[in-house]
């Protein structure tokens, strides 16, 4: 039985100069063929044809389109693929999509085209994720590094432990195999070394994470400080320096003011929690909560002080709150207002122990001075010792984590395995498990649920 050949819009929703409905499958030139007149019949290949997309009910011409089809296996899908570009109006798209599903299409699933492309084969589950990522960045290293792995980089990074991997199961079978035969069976050094090496090289992945989640996801800083020390104005001097590409979309955190930066390629997730106070009022409260879930949760807290006035009880009290919760930095504020040696005189703050000076950070949200050293620290104290090339060794997605956690789970047992001399039979039954679970990143022993979890996070059309 034929595949299926199903139909998307691939452009965003709304209107534009260009909108595409994508076709794939076996029928999708015959499909096109039928609603688009075209000047040759088939269709040239890997060219963009001028057509027109004629209304079957009425014989009319509705869009003037441009057609390109990629014969199988040389597309997207792996299958038969046409793309349609008309005007960018939703409702020729839309009206487009429903003449195909007339003629036997059917509408795609979110992220449908994708998963076709990798049980096609064309790519592998990690590409398929990076695609996805890709569409999603919001800065352009994030889309670097998600163009890194779309040409696999993450197979490229997992090859050289699973070869070792291989290697050992290959000498193991080997010595069970030909038991009889004279065939050097792998002693234990050998197999414990072999072991450590792999260990040691997926433990180094797995801890790359807490850098890759923050390349991938971004980092969240929630500002904090009394009224008038500053917090909006060194809010808006962030936001405007850089401005990540897309921003995401507002008002999801009410009573929040949420707006996303671009720090060296990380998106910059600023919370303004100016609601922190006591109250009693019922509805401010709800506020205060909100701030204050937003401080636990933020990534790292920034406490605005006013320089110009000192540190004061209040101050204290804030920093209090806030450094149970994790990573903290003070930004003494308004530093314009201060002649540069009084600065010293601040230093009362690391005298009484309070902050120290790594911590701090002298700043002026009007001139902008100090703001270099801000987004710096900021940096620093989230993503130590990471330079920023997107070609790093790091990854970037949970589910490689969690796979990689597991195969040195399988991988530890091995080991123990190993450690007590036990038959090899057993040796190699964690090893299988070590290898099912990073062959799971690229996909080669994934379930149907989870593929299909995975491909419903796509929009409809990619
Ligand atoms: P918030 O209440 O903490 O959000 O404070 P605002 O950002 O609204 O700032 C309070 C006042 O301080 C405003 O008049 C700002 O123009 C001023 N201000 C903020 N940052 C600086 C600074 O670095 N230097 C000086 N001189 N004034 C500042």
């Amino acid at each position: 039985m034929t595949e299926e050949t199903i139909v998307a819009i691939a452009t965003p929703p709304g209107r534009g100069g260009i909108g595409v409905v994508r076709l794939s499958g076996d029928y999708a030139t015959e499909i096109a063929h039928a609603l688009i007149r075209l000047p040759n019949n088939p269709i040239k290949t890997q060219h963009a044809t001028r057509g027109e997309f004629v209304d079957p009910a009425s014989g009319k011409i509705l869009d003037e389109v441009v057609v390109t089809c990629f014969r199988k296996p040389r597309s997207y899908t792996g299958e038969d693929v046409v793309e349609i570009s008309c005007h960018g109006s939703p409702v020729i798209l839309q009206y487009l999509v429903k003449c195909c599903l007339d003629r036997g299409a059917r509408a795609a699933e979110p992220g449908e085209f994708t998963m076709r492309a990798f049980l096609n084969g064309r790519i592998d589950l990690a590409q398929a994720e990076a695609i996805r990522d890709l569409i999603d960045s919001r800065t352009l290293f994030q889309a670097q590094v998600a163009a890194q792995q779309m040409e696999g980089s993450v197979s490229t990074r997992l090859k050289p432990h699973k070869e070792t991997l291989l290697n050992l199961i290959a000498r193991l079978e080997a010595g069970i195999d030909f038991a009889e035969d004279d065939v050097s069976i792998a002693g234990w050094e050998e197999i414990l070394s072999g072991l450590d090496q792999i260990q040691a090289g997926l433990g180094r992945l797995v801890e790359s994470y807490s850098f890759g989640r923050i390349v991938r996801e971004g980092l969240s800083l929630a500002i904090i400080g009394r009224p008038n020390v500053g917090k909006s104005s060194l809010f808006n001097r962030l936001l405007n320096e850089e401005r990540a590409i897309v921003t995401e979309i507002p008002g999801t955190t009410r009573d929040l003011v949420t707006e996303t930066a671009n720090l060296d390629g990380i998106p910059l997730r600023l919370v303004d929690t100016a609601g922190i106070r006591d109250t009693v009022d019922p509805v401010e409260r709800l506020g205060v909560e909100r701030s204050h879930q937003a401080l636990v949760d933020s990534d790292l807290r920034l406490l605005v002080i006013d320089a110009s006035q000192g540190w004061n009880e209040d101050d204290r009290n804030l920093l209090e709150k806030i450094r149970p919760l994790g990573p903290a930095l003070i930004a003494c504020n308004k530093c314009d207002l201060l002649p540069s040696d009084d600065r010293d005189k601040t230093a009362a703050l690391e005298s009484q122990g309070v902050v120290a000076e790594e911590e701090k950070v002298w700043i002026s949200a009007l001139t902008g001075e100090g703001l270099p050293q801000l987004r710096k620290k900021i940096l620093l104290i989230a993503a130590p010792a990471r330079n920023l090339r997107p070609e790093g060794e790091f990854i970037t997605n949970l589910r490689h984590r969690q796979a990689l956690k597991e195969a040195l789970g399988s991988l530890a047992k091995a080991r123990e395995a190993a450690v007590h001399r036990m038959p090899h039979e057993m040796l190699l039954l964690d090893l299988y498990e070590v290898l099912h679970s990073l062959d799971t990143i690229t996909g080669a022993t994934t379930t149907d649920d989870v593929l299909g979890v995975i491909f419903s996070t796509f929009c409809v059309g990619k």
